[in-house]
C-alpha cells in the first residue's frame, strides 16, 4: 500500500463523512484537500478541517455557477477573512459549457476568476483551477495573475494548451476518469510525472458504458493511481511516491 494524497474532493457534499474518512485511512489515504465552492460549503469545509485536524485540509473556492448566488458577495468576503486558514485557492476557474454561460456570463466569469486569483497571490495561495471548455482563458488569466502555484484540475483539453500549462511550471490532477476517458488519458500521457497529482473529485458518479457506474469517494483515489502508473506503464509505487512529493510541494504540507 502507498501513501496518497486526495488532492480535489467535495466532502461537504458527502454524508456520513466519519465512516468515509475511517476507509480512506484503511487505503492509506493520508490527507484529503477539501476544496469549496460556494458561501455554505466554504463554511462547512473550513468545520471540517477543524473537526479532522492534519487530515483534511480545506481550500475555498467559489464555482462560476455560484457567481449567481443570493449570497456570491458573502462567499468573496468570507475568502477574504479566511484565505490565510486555508491551504489553497479552490475550486475557482472558468466554465464555458452552456448552462454555466447562461447563469453567469463569460466576462462576468473571468472578472471574478482574477479577483480571486488576486487573493491567492498576494496570501500565496495555490490555486486549482476548473477549467472546462476554457482551458486558454483560464491559463493565460492566471500567468496574468502571476500565479506560482497552480494545478488544473480533472484536464481534459487540447494538448498544445497542456504543453503551456506544463512550460508555465503549473500541475494537472487525474481523477478516476483516467479509467476510460480518452481525451483525459491523453493528457495523462503527455504529462511527466513530477506535474501530475491524485484526485477523486468525490461524490462525482463515474460511470463506463455498461462496465462500472459508482459514486466516488477519496479512497477511490487508489483507482486513479492505478489507472495513472497503467497510463504511464510506470511502477505504481514509483508513481504514488512521486506525485506524493509533487503535492507536498504544491500545499506546502
Ligand atoms: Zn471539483
Amino acid at each position: 500500500m502507498y501513501e496518497l494524497i486526495d488532492s480535489h474532493a467535495h466532502i461537504d457534499e458527502i454524508e456520513d463523512i466519519d465512516a468515509v474518512i475511517s476507509k480512506a485511512k484503511q487505503y492509506n489515504i493520508i490527507s484529503i484537500i477539501a476544496v469549496g465552492t460556494s458561501f455554505t460549503s466554504n463554511r462547512k469545509i473550513m468545520a471540517l478541517a477543524e473537526e479532522y485536524k492534519n487530515y483534511v485540509y480545506p481550500a475555498l473556492g467559489l464555482f462560476p455557477w455560484n457567481i449567481a448566488d443570493d449570497d456570491f458577495q458573502d462567499n468573496m468576503n468570507f475568502i477574504r477573512e479566511n484565505i490565510n486558514r486555508a491551504i489553497g485557492m479552490g475550486e475557482i476557474g472558468l466554465d464555458y459549457s452552456k448552462g454555466v454561460k447562461e447563469r453567469a456570463a463569460k466576462e462576468t466569469q473571468k472578472s471574478v476568476f482574477r479577483e480571486l486569483l488576486k487573493i491567492a497571490k498576494a496570501n500565496n495561495k495555490p490555486a486549482l483551477i476548473h477549467s472546462r471548455y476554457s482551458w486558454q482563458d483560464c491559463l493565460k488569466i492566471s500567468q496574468e495573475a502571476h500565479i506560482e502555484k497552480a494545478v488544473f484540475h480533472w484536464y481534459t483539453g487540447p494538448l498544445d494548451i497542456l504543453d503551456n500549462i506544463i512550460d508555465s511550471g503549473y500541475y494537472i490532477s487525474a481523477s478516476p476518469a483516467a479509467e476510460y476517458h480518452e481525451e483525459h488519458r491523453k493528457a495523462i500521457k503527455t504529462t511527466s510525472i513530477d506535474r501530475l497529482l491524485l484526485e477523486t473529485d468525490s461524490p462525482v458518479t463515474y460511470r463506463r458504458g455498461t462496465e462500472f457506474e459508482y459514486e466516488s469517494r477519496p479512497a477511490d483515489v487508489i483507482r486513479t493511481l492505478n489507472a495513472v502508473s497503467g497510463i504511464k506503464n510506470m511502477d505504481k509505487e514509483v508513481v504514488a511516491k512521486s506525485i506524493l512529493e509533487n503535492t507536498m510541494n504544491v500545499f506546502s504540507l
